[in-house]
């Protein structure tokens, strides 16, 4: 049976590619509920106005409701839009709003724009007593904008989904760069604590070659489970489902449990 390890102090952790369909929104739903199938509780914060996340965790975004935009204009705290999943009373939800989509300019015109989200995190945490959470997992849109900077302000870790496919590094020199730029002027906890390797297929060559020149370059900070390539884990969202709730034997759920077990059990580097 798999380890599990809870933080002496909230993680917080933004899982950011700025590349679309590389599994983030996969990797965030289906991380958090292995992480709270091994007793941690989690909240996944959903950054991306497409509201995939959401919907994947059996959450309905209803129009004009609250959701995490009326959290970043300071319209409702974080704990009056938290929902729990549908599946797993640890596994909880920062629902998207359709309204979001507008949040990336509208932002812009806020004070202390950079850390609304940081902010609301941070009240949520300081409010919690015996019910703490041990992990939020923040699902970033495809985009290094300025909601992708407020999930680098409010986390201490970034988790990258690499997909196991054609330019899998493109982009990466970018991202790490904003990791940096954070670093010195807004968060300097921010670090790089993982990289996943998503959608990997053992049959091709390609796989095989994009996760050894991933493991070369990033051999510290790569997770040694990979998610494989499974139908499986694609069906669940359309189920309002994680993997792990959906086919709980199978091996994308397998994956998932392998992968957050061993996130929970890399050393917590900060305290908050
Ligand atoms: P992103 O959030 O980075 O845009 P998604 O998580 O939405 O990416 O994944 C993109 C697509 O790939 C989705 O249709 C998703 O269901 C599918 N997908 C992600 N991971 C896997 C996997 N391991 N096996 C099969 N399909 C996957
Ligand atoms: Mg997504």
């Amino acid at each position: 049976s798999l380890e599990f390890r809870r933080p002496e102090h909230t993680r917080v952790i933004s899982v950011t590619n700025q590349k679309g369909g590389v599994g983030k929104t996969t990797t965030a739903v289906n991380l958090g509920a292995a992480l709270a199938r091994g007793g941690m509780r989690v909240l996944v914060i959903d950054l991306d106005p497409q509201g995939n996340a959401s919907s994947a965790l059996g959450v309905n975004i209803r129009e004009g409701g609250p959701g995490i935009y009326e959290v970043l204009i300071g319209e409702h705290t974080l704990d009056q839009v938290i929902v729990p999943s549908g599946e797993d009373p640890r596994l909880l939800c920062a629902p998207s709003s359709i309204d979001l989509a507008g949040a990336e300019i509208e932002l812009v015109t806020l004070p202390s724009r950079e850390y609304r989200l940081w902010q609301a995190i941070d009240r949520l945490l300081q409010d919690e007593r015996d019910d703490r959470i041990d992990f939020v997992l923040i699902d970033c849109p495809p985009s290094l904008g300025l909601l992708t900077v407020n999930a680098f302000v409010a986390a201490q870790e970034v988790l990258i989904p690499i997909q196991c496919e054609y330019y899998a590094l493109e982009g990466l020199s970018q991202l790490l760069k904003n990791i940096l730029l954070v670093n010195d002027e807004l968060n300097p906890d921010l670090r790089l604590s993982a990289i996943l390797l998503t959608m990997y297929d053992g049959r091709t060559r390609l796989s095989e070659e994009v996760a050894r020149e991933v493991r070369e370059h990033f051999g510290r900070e790569t997770l040694q489970t990979m998610i494989p390539r499974t139908v499986r884990i694609s069906e669940a969202p359309s189920y309002g489902q994680s993997v792990i709730a959906y086919d709980p034997g199978g091996k994308g759920a397998l994956s998932y449990m392998e992968a957050a077990s061993e996130l929970s059990l890399r050393e917590e580097q900060h305290v908050r």
